[in-house]
């Protein structure tokens, strides 16, 4: 696939999330768990031109995902998309003024064919986005990604799969879990069905979802306390071999897949 879109990791990671979509003609900011001046600040060290995002595009209410939007939305007009249950969810997010939209609503924005599709996660109604451009009736580019999420739903299975662009989640590497500083009950929801995918999981879920068409895999949302970037990216490239490159999206600096 000769790349139409190009996505901006601006952050990835318990600690805040944001990235950006470049279509033929504007970009879609994905949650925004960054303050509008870092936003900025990683933006520009990767050339990302947020003048040119047209829409912003929520996963669900957590506030590695939330905490920077209220002030975004200050000095943005265009549309905040997101569930009903999402927009409901917290205080700070009812006074922001949503288009609500279903976790499996199609969209078209900056040229590019937007499909949502449901995640499972322990809050209200939450999403992830696969995008494309389409070319004579084909598909010309695809990139989506899935975090959050304690499985792959059906319908993000079908989404990931034939992306040139592949973003996975791969939180925590199970020993570690067990093993580490988090209360059990926490160690119990971020293992769960609505938590999030593991190293493990997100290896078992790849050989599915890689086709011809994928040339990049990137491990997402990888715990600073129950990961490490050389377990999640081993175990990723396992699964990979050499039908991929295998990167990582980082909390503290931004990635860039052109
Ligand atoms: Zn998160
Ligand atoms: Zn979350």
């Amino acid at each position: 696939m000769t790349p139409r879109m190009h996505l901006f990791i601006l952050a990835s990671g318990s600690k805040g999330n944001a990235a950006v979509v470049e279509g033929p003609t504007g970009s879609v900011l994905v949650d925004c768990g960054l303050s509008r001046r870092e936003l900025h600040r990683r933006a520009e060290l990767v050339s990302c031109d947020l003048s040119r995002v047209c829409a912003v595009l929520v996963t669900h209410e957590h506030s590695d995902h939330t905490s920077g939007l209220s002030v975004i939305a200050k000095h943005f007009d265009g549309p905040l998309y997101a569930t009903q249950g999402t927009a409901t969810a917290r205080t700070h997010l009812e006074r922001l003024p949503f288009t609500c939209v279903s976790h499996s609503c199609s969209l078209e924005l900056g040229g590019m064919s937007i499909q949502a599709f449901p995640t499972s996660h322990d809050v209200s109604d939450p999403m992830c986005f696969r995008f494309e451009v389409r070319e004579q009736g084909k598909v010309a580019d695809a990139i989506a990604w899935a975090t959050d999420t304690g499985y792959l739903t059906q319908p993000a299975l079908q989404a990931l799969r034939g992306c040139r662009v592949l973003g996975i989640e791969a939180n925590h590497d199970p020993h570690m879990l067990a093993t580490g500083p988090y209360p059990p009950f926490l160690k119990a929801r971020v293992g769960g069905n609505s938590g999030h995918l593991s190293n493990v999981q997100a290896a078992e879920a790849l050989p599915q979802l890689l086709t011809d068409e994928t040339e990049t895999v990137v491990g997402m949302h990888i715990s600073e306390k129950n990961n490490l970037p050389e377990l999640a990216a081993e175990a990723l490239r396992q699964a990979v071999q050499d039908r991929a490159e295998v990167l990582l999206g980082s909390r503290a600096e931004p990635l860039v897949i052109w």
